[in-house]
């Protein structure tokens, strides 16, 4: 197998592992027990010997639609130009998406239908995940969304078209925090749809991976977060995961300091690695333009890293075009100033560090 796929799975695993001993045992003891168990030094020593190339993307991005029904406070969306429309995919563009997959030697991918707006508002939202899942039953499917329109239909249509995982950002763990961090008053309706749809989840006995967001900001209040969630969900124990998300830059367009003001003081920065996304993302837009991240679908199509447009390119021949090998050399070499987008933005501090620093070059491999 793929050393990096294999290192990527690993992590998730890992998440998975750090998520259960979250809801148990306390920072200090989950340490410990990575540490006893030598996980951390599986990781690096024996899954980082080799580095082959993937054949493909294993994380494949689609949006659905770039319309959002809220106004999140760390979210760009309200930021964008004037040219910056709100609309639904076309279907034939999800069938082109479809026909480029099939040409995937390795199909073990993640496919994510979220992009720059909540899915739930697209029309075809179903549509997708059947197709993936009726076409291609190795291929992970999951969504982010809001939670808002997780009425009945959407349960059902969901629960009905195989989806593998979902993540619902909820974010906060009160009305009072709910309104100011995503800019409207649903955080009792969001509660209630989630409630239901975990009833659901259980009379269907539905294997699905349910994770609700919250957003990470400065960790004492987030504590008391997580305990409010667990305790309004204490019905359901088995059922979720609490995932806590840091506030993230989008390239620079969003700060993080009034959410997270100690992550800002630590820089990030000042540790930069290379972002995985570059070996093992694809995000495609709603009018077929092509990334190599998921944040090219907030910078769109002006931006310096469209790889090309899916009416006129493969997602196959972008991954292993001449300008995303070029992308990937900078990272591995810290020339992150030759990607302007890049330099400024801090999302490849929101994967772990698969790469190892030669010590005499200082470049990464
Ligand atoms: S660093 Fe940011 S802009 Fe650059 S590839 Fe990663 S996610 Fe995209």
């Amino acid at each position: 197998m793929d050393v990096r796929l294999a290192r990527l799975k690993y992590h998730r695993t890992m998440n998975k592992i750090t998520n259960i001993l979250r809801k148990i045992v306390s920072r200090k003891y989950r340490r410990m027990i990575r540490k006893y168990l030598g996980l951390d030094l599986v990781n690096k020593f024996v899954l980082r010997k080799k580095n082959l190339k993937l054949a493909n993307p294993t994380e494949l991005a689609v949006e659905l639609t770039t319309a959002c029904n809220l106004k999140c406070a760390f979210c760009p969306h309200d930021k964008m130009p004037p040219s910056f429309k709100q609309k639904d995919v076309d279907r034939s563009l999800l069938d082109l998406i479809i026909e480029n997959v099939e040409g995937f030697s390795n199909k073990r991918i993640h496919m994510n239908i979220s992009g720059f707006g909540e899915p739930t508002l697209s029309r075809h939202l179903f549509y997708i995940i059947e197709k993936i899942k009726k076409n291609f039953p190795l291929v992970h499917t999951a969504m982010n969304t809001n939670g808002v329109l997780l009425n009945e239909t959407t349960r059902k249509g969901l629960l009905s078209s195989g989806i593998d995982s979902i993540t619902i950002s909820l974010n906060a763990d009160t009305p009072g925090n709910y309104a100011k961090i995503m800019g409207a008053d649903y955080f009792d309706k969001v509660m209630e749809n989630i409630k239901l749809f975990f009833e659901s989840v259980q009379n269907n006995r539905t294997n699905i991976e349910i994770a609700i967001d919250l957003m990470d900001i400065n960790n004492q209040e987030i504590k008391t977060d997580v305990r409010n969630i667990s305790r309004q969900l204490s019905r359901y124990p088995h059922l979720y995961h609490i995932f806590l998300r840091p506030v993230l830059n989008w390239g620079g367009v969003i700060s993080g300091e009034s959410f997270n003001a100690e992550r800002e003081k630590k820089n990030v920065f000042a540790d930069r690695y290379p972002c995985i996304s570059l070996w093992r993302t694809i995000g495609v837009d709603n009018d077929g333009y092509i990334y190599p991240c998921c944040l090219g679908m907030q910078l769109r199509e002006d931006s310096g890293l469209v790889l090309g447009n899916i009416k006129e390119v493969s997602i196959l021949d972008c991954f292993n075009s001449d300008k995303l090998k070029a992308m990937r050399r900078y990272h591995l070499e810290n020339n992150y100033s030759k990607i302007p987008e890049c330099e400024k933005c801090d999302f490849w501090s929101f994967s772990p560090n698969i790469f190892v620093k030669d010590s005499s070059s200082g470049h990464w491999k």
